[in-house]
């Protein structure tokens, strides 16, 4: 694992070797071959059709007890809270990985179809813009309403959102962009978010989240729980 922020006086950390397209933890051994992780090799993933590559900061483990940090994505959804550390957080993503040089920031959308709702993510991700200035624009929108992909498999998650994201703009001046979200479990969200911009004209999307979804038999593939528990 390597160190990759704080939250509250407290390290976060991210596997040392990352799927490269989707930051799944992988073993050591995959980065001199593929550098991807089962999924992608698969093509069991979201990632690659319309967003090039997901950067995540740290890891959620889905199946084990909830932790502070975890709890805390969940005070921002719900109140608006820590906007400014995860900022921190995302902003550090811009000198760790290749994305600095994006002309627009985004965020998936939120709320319905007819009307949009405060978004969580969009508070974040104003104040990372500003701090890597690079523009943030609210432009992604629900062209239909969909079902919440929570009980969904990454098949019907993105049957479930085809075609129903969109942008209000038909042409973007922006050749690289940025979506940033929270937790990337499926990463068909910020595929059907990049798609949305892909078809405005921007040819280079990359993804960049708090956390990304893995469960304890991947890490354990990945040989990253023997590493914790050292
Ligand atoms: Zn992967």
């Amino acid at each position: 694992m390597e160190e990759s922020g704080e939250f509250h006086g407290q390290a976060i950390w991210r596997p040392k070797y990352r799927c490269q397209k989707c930051s799944r933890a992988i073993k050591k051994s995959y980065t001199k071959t593929s550098g991807e992780c089962y999924y992608c090799n698969n093509d069991l993933t979201a990632v690659g059709q319309y967003i090039d590559e997901v950067y995540a900061m740290t890891t959620y483990i889905s199946d084990v007890e909830k932790n502070e940090f975890i709890e805390a994505i969940y005070d921002l959804k719900d109140n608006l809270e820590h906007i400014s550390e995860f900022a921190n957080i995302l902003e550090q993503g811009f000198e760790d990985y290749p994305i600095a040089d994006a002309e627009l920031l985004v965020v998936p959308p939120s709320g319905t179809a007819e009307s949009s709702t405060d978004n969580h993510m969009i508070a974040v991700a104003k104040e990372v813009s500003d701090r890597v200035e690079i523009p943030f624009r609210d432009i992604i929108h629900k062209r239909e309403d969909y079902a919440s992909q929570k009980e969904l498999g990454l098949e019907e998650r993105l049957d479930n959102l085809q075609g129903r994201i969109g942008c209000t703009e038909d042409s973007i001046a922006a050749d690289k962009a940025i979506v940033i979200d929270d937790i990337a479990t499926s990463c068909a969200t910020v595929s059907a978010t990049a798609q949305a911009l892909v078809e405005s004209g921007v040819s280079d999307v990359s993804g960049l989240v708090i956390a990304r979804d893995e469960d304890i038999q991947s890490l354990e593939f990945a040989n990253i729980l023997a590493e914790v528990e050292g």
